[in-house]
């Protein structure tokens, strides 16, 4: 703050000063602010209407956004919020607040500290108690960080992130100012001074704040679901643009449990397994025709719509112990739902990879079961678990139920894994393996014919075809050496493998894959069943 300012401004100085030194207001006086009397705002006589050219000097935004009464509202709540205030406060640091008029305030659906999701996890209890006023101090943060562009003067056409990360911009429009993509009018500035200025808007929709979770961005390629509603979805998708996967030939796009576009072009279906009635596949099928062609030799080079995700399943497995969902197709409707409740509902969501995790909080929500992942790959994850609902395992081996192990194995991703299911410990198990390892064609095939075909691949990359160094598959052979299994379950419908010298085939195949890598030394030669 300049000197010169605390003797023009002693007033505004005082509240500004209070606000700072106290707590923030509780939840009851913010809800009775929004009770405040709308005055229109040209015939408030105090509202500054400045020319284009006028330019207080010495001022600062703080000084004056308190003194437009048709913004009160929203003013208020700026000096609740300590970062916000703070840099409205700093006469070095530029900004132009997108101040919503008190009408729009009032309008709103939900209040700025409502959070859908909050009443879904706590019920109408939500706001109640200390852990109720921080939650919605947290949301009142993020909406007025909503609208606070970091830069002054904002020249037209130029996109900023505003504090909570969302980009925005301005237009000319038949005369008028419209914030950008929202299309929200700038109605007057109120203010312009040394650091900034202030807008006054007509309407809260800077962006739809006013989202359900079936609401928020998914990627259409891997299925992956984000923090961030569709109406402004994240600027790419890390899972796809990492070698690992990939963004089609016909771009980036996004959608949401419920965009109507997928609801009525998306359904799961429901195979039980023809050899165990207590296992059964969960995959995605679009309902409509294609428009374009998919690259030749991927899960999604099909003659119809591309289907929500990469195309994997999710496998039930109905254990004495109670219901396992190993991996995790993204699409979830009313059918699948009713599908699963059926069969008895979930114990455990387990996840192999995060190609797969998906939506997981929405089925953990939908299931009320926890989510088993690797902690390993959480760098991955993509929104916040609010609700505690998953586990990060760190255990190379973990029991998810008796006779259920989740297996860390790594190579496709540090925590990529295998389920290892055993009804009885005289028995052997059965092997899910997801992108860890693949079964291939002749394995399915040559393999009981002739010496030396192989049944199984190891890639760091499937669609971009990057194959496993020699420590990564010696890593995934010994994660389930000392596991019994004669069958494998793959990623995808059409990849279970059913023979009693299984393991050999595993251990046959990673040395016919490195020896063919050109790797002679390799330590998995050494190795035996
Ligand atoms: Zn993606
Ligand atoms: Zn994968």
């Amino acid at each position: 703050m300049l000197p010169a300012s605390l003797s023009a401004y002693p007033s505004a100085i005082l509240c500004l000063l209070l606000a700072a030194s106290a707590d923030p207001r509780p939840l009851r006086d913010i809800i009775k602010a929004f009770d405040i009397h709308q005055t229109p705002l040209l015939s408030n006589p105090l509202v500054n209407m400045p020319s284009d050219e006028t330019v207080s000097t010495g001022v600062i935004i703080s000084d004056v956004i308190g003194k437009t009464q048709a913004i009160a509202i929203f003013s208020g709540l700026t000096r609740d919020i300590d970062p916000v205030s703070g840099r409205l406060d700093d006469a070095s640091q530029n900004a132009t607040v997108l101040a919503p008029n008190n009408n729009a305030m009032k309008n709103l659906k939900r209040k700025p500290w409502e959070d859908p999701g909050d009443y879904n996890t706590f019920g109408a209890e939500a706001y109640k108690g200390q852990d109720g006023e921080d939650r919605a101090h947290k949301n009142l943060r993020r909406f007025v960080e909503r609208h606070i562009v970091p830069e002054s003067p904002w020249e037209e056409g130029k996109k900023f992130k505003t504090l909570d990360g969302n980009e925005v911009w301005w237009e000319s429009k038949d005369g008028k100012k419209k914030i950008q993509p929202a299309d929200v009018e700038v109605t007057s500035i109120a203010d312009k001074v040394a650091n900034g200025e202030v807008w006054v808007l007509d309407a809260i929709t800077l962006v739809n704040m006013h989202y359900e979770s079936g609401d928020l961005s998914i990627c259409f390629t891997c299925g992956t679901q984000f923090d961030a509603p569709l109406s402004s979805p994240p600027k790419n998708c890390p899972i796809c643009d990492d070698p690992r996967q990939y963004v089609p030939p016909t771009g980036q796009a996004w959608t949401s449990l419920n965009n109507e576009a997928s609801t009525s072009s998306q359904r799961n279906e429901f195979i039980t397994d023809p050899h165990d009635p207590r296992i059964h596949y969960i995959t995605t099928t679009p309902t409509a025709p294609s428009k374009t062609n998919m690259p030749a030799g991927l899960s999604d080079a099909t003659t119809i719509t591309k289907q929500l995700g990469i195309g994997e399943r999710a496998i039930l497995l109905q254990t004495e112990h109670g219901n396992v969902l190993w991996d995790l197709v993204a699409w979830l409707d009313d059918g699948t739902k009713d599908f699963i409740k059926a069969k008895g509902g979930l114990k455990a969501i387990v996840i192999s990879h995060p190609h797969f995790w998906t939506t997981h909080l929405e089925w953990a929500r939908c299931f009320g079961c926890p989510v088993y992942l690797q902690e390993c790959d959480k760098e991955w994850l993509q929104r916040e678990d609010k609700n505690n609902v998953r586990t990060l395992v760190t255990q190379p081996t973990y029991t998810i139920l008796p006779g259920v192990t989740l297996i860390r194995a790594g190579g496709h991703f540090p925590g990529s894994s295998f389920l290892h299911w055993s009804d009885k410990p005289s028995k052997p198990g059965k092997l899910f393996i997801a992108d860890t390892m693949m079964s291939v064609p002749s394995g399915f095939y040559h393999a009981d014919r002739l010496p030396g075909t192989t049944s199984f691949s190891f890639m760091w990359a499937y669609p971009n075809m990057i194959p496993l160094p020699p420590d990564a598959v010696l890593g995934i052979w010994k994660s389930i050496k000392d596991f019994d299994f004669e069958e494998s379950y793959g990623g995808f419908m059409g990849q279970n493998v059913r023979r009693k010298d299984l393991k050999v085939k595993v251990l046959e195949s990673a040395k016919i894959f490195l020896r063919r890598s050109g790797h002679e030394k390799a330590a998995i030669y050494e190795e035996t069943v």
